[in-house]
C-alpha cells in the first residue's frame, strides 16, 4: 500500500487480527467477514496518542488551586491536599483521568503518583496501556528506605500485568525532593529489574539555580554523575536545559517530555524543544496533572508544543505538524518502552489507534490532514479509540467505564477538598 511522503495512506482499509494490525489495504480490499467493522469514512486513523507524563489522580484537584509559581503551588495548594487523599480517592480520580484521556484519543500514558496499586487497578479495568510508578519523595535520610521499598514492591508486582499493557518504572520525584543516595540506589535497582526511571527534571529556573548552588552542577549533570542515565530515563519538562544538558540527554538516549500547558500555567518557561530534537534527544509530549494542565488533552498539547517551539526558536518552521505528531505518538511509545511494538500503523504492530473525524467545519476544506490535526482539530473530534485491538471508545460511548458513576463519585469526594 502506497504511503505519501508524510506517511499518510489515503482511503485505506485497515485489518486487525487479535491484538495486532494485520494489513493496510486499498479501500474495499479487505472484503471478507469480520467480527466487527468500524466505519472510518472521513476519518484519520492515527497510532494512539501517548501522554508521556501525567498524574491521573490529580483530576480531583482540577480547578482547585490558585494560580501560583511552581514551588508555592506545590507547597501551598497541592501537597496539603495530597496529604488528605485516601487510596479510594486516588482510584476514582484515576478512573476520571482515564475516561478523559480515552475520550481525547490517548491510548497510553506514563503516570507517577502514590497509592499506585489503585491507579494500576483503574488502568487494568479500563484497558488503557500505561507505564506506572510510585513517586519517591525522600528529602531526609529516614524517608529513603520506606520510600524505596514501596517503589520497588510496586514495580515488581505490576510489571507485565493487564495482559502486558502495564509496565512499571522507578520514580524519584525530582532532583530537589530526593537525596543523592535515592538516585544511586534507584539507578542500581532499575538496572537490576530492567525498568526505566521516570522523573521531573529542570522544570524551573529556581530548581536549576538551587542544584547549581548546592552541587556546582546542573540537575542533568548531577544525575549523570550519580549514574541515573545508565538506564532509560523519562525526564518530564526539561525547560531549563543547557547545551551540555542536551548532550547528556542525547548521549544516553533519554526522553524529554515536553508539557506545554502545565509549563505555561505555572510560568516555568518554554522548553527548547527545537534544540533538543536537533541535538538528538527523543522528545515526547505530556499533559502533566490536570491540577496544572486543566485538562488531559493531547491534541491541544501537540498544538501548543508546535506554537511554543516556533516562538522560542523564532522560526515558524520549528516543530512542524508532522513532527509534533511524531512526538505525541512514536516518540512517546519509544519513551514508554514500546518503541518496537507501537507508534505506527503497520502489519505486526500492536493495534492501538485513534480515529479522528475530519468532517467538522473547523477542518474544512482539508488540504492536509496532519496540518489540520495539529492546528485545528479538537479532542471532541475523536470518534473511536482502540488498544490492543479492543475498542475503548466507540459510537460516542466509553466501552469500559461508567462515566456517570465516576463523575458522581468524584464530585462527592471533591467536597472534602474545597
Ligand atoms: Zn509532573
Amino acid at each position: 500500500m502506497q504511503r505519501a511522503a508524510d506517511g499518510v495512506v489515503p482511503h485505506a482499509d485497515v485489518v486487525i487480527e487479535g491484538r495486532r494490525y494485520e494489513a493496510i489495504l486499498p479501500r474495499g480490499g479487505a472484503g471478507g467477514a469480520f467480527d466487527q467493522v468500524i466505519d472510518g469514512e472521513g476519518c484519520l486513523l492515527l497510532p494512539g496518542l501517548v501522554n508521556a507524563h501525567t498524574h491521573l489522580a490529580m483530576t480531583l484537584f482540577r480547578g482547585a488551586a490558585r494560580d501560583l509559581p511552581l514551588e508555592r503551588w506545590l507547597s501551598e495548594e497541592i501537597w496539603p491536599r495530597e496529604r488528605r487523599l485516601t487510596a479510594k480517592d486516588v482510584y476514582w480520580a484515576s478512573l476520571l483521568g482515564l475516561a478523559e484521556m480515552i475520550r481525547g484519543g490517548t491510548t497510553a500514558c506514563a503516570d507517577m503518583y502514590f497509592f499506585m496499586d489503585e491507579v494500576a487497578h483503574a488502568v487494568e479495568e479500563t484497558g488503557l496501556r500505561a507505564l506506572l510508578s510510585y513517586g519517591i519523595v525522600a528529602p531526609t535520610p529516614d524517608r529513603i528506605d520506606p520510600e524505596l521499598k514501596k517503589a520497588e514492591a510496586f514495580a515488581r508486582e505490576w510489571e507485565g500485568k493487564g495482559e502486558g499493557r502495564i509496565r512499571t518504572a522507578l520514580s524519584p520525584h525530582a532532583p530537589y525532593t530526593c537525596l543523592p543516595e535515592v538516585w544511586q540506589r534507584t539507578a542500581a535497582l532499575a538496572r537490576e529489574i530492567r525498568v526505566p526511571i521516570h522523573t521531573h527534571l529542570a522544570e524551573t529556573a529556581e530548581e536549576v539555580a538551587r542544584i547549581r548552588t548546592e552541587k556546582g552542577k546542573s540537575p542533568a549533570e548531577w544525575l549523570e554523575e550519580l549514574g541515573v542515565f545508565s538506564v532509560p530515563v523519562i525526564a518530564a519538562h526539561c525547560v531549563h536545559v543547557s547545551e551540555k544538558d542536551i548532550e547528556i540527554l542525547a548521549a544516553h538516549g533519554a526522553t524529554a517530555v515536553h508539557c506545554p500547558t502545565s509549563n505555561m500555567r505555572l510560568t516555568c518557561g518554554i522548553a527548547p524543544v527545537h534544540d533538543m530534537l536537533k541535538g538528538g534527544v527523543n522528545v515526547a509530549l505530556g499533559t502533566d496533572g490536570a491540577a496544572s494542565a486543566g485538562d488531559l488533552n493531547m491534541i491541544e498539547e501537540m498544538r501548543l508544543a508546535s506554537l511554543l517551539a516556533k516562538q522560542r526558536a523564532g522560526d515558524p518552521a520549528a516543530l512542524p505538524a508532522a513532527e509534533a505528531i511524531r512526538c505525541a505518538t512514536v516518540r512517546g511509545a519509544a519513551a514508554l518502552g514500546w518503541g518496537k511494538e507501537l507508534g505506527t500503523i503497520e502489519p505486526g504492530r500492536r493495534a492501538d489507534g485513534v480515529l479522528i473525524s475530519m468532517k467538522g467545519p473547523h477542518l474544512c476544506p482539508g488540504y492536509d490532514p496532519l496540518t489540520d490535526l495539529v492546528y485545528a482539530a479538537q479532542g471532541a473530534d475523536v470518534t473511536a479509540v482502540l488498544v490492543d485491538g479492543h475498542p475503548l471508545f466507540q459510537g460516542g460511548e466509553l466501552q469500559t467505564l461508567d462515566v456517570d458513576a465516576i463523575r458522581g463519585r468524584c464530585r462527592r469526594v471533591a467536597r472534602r477538598f474545597r
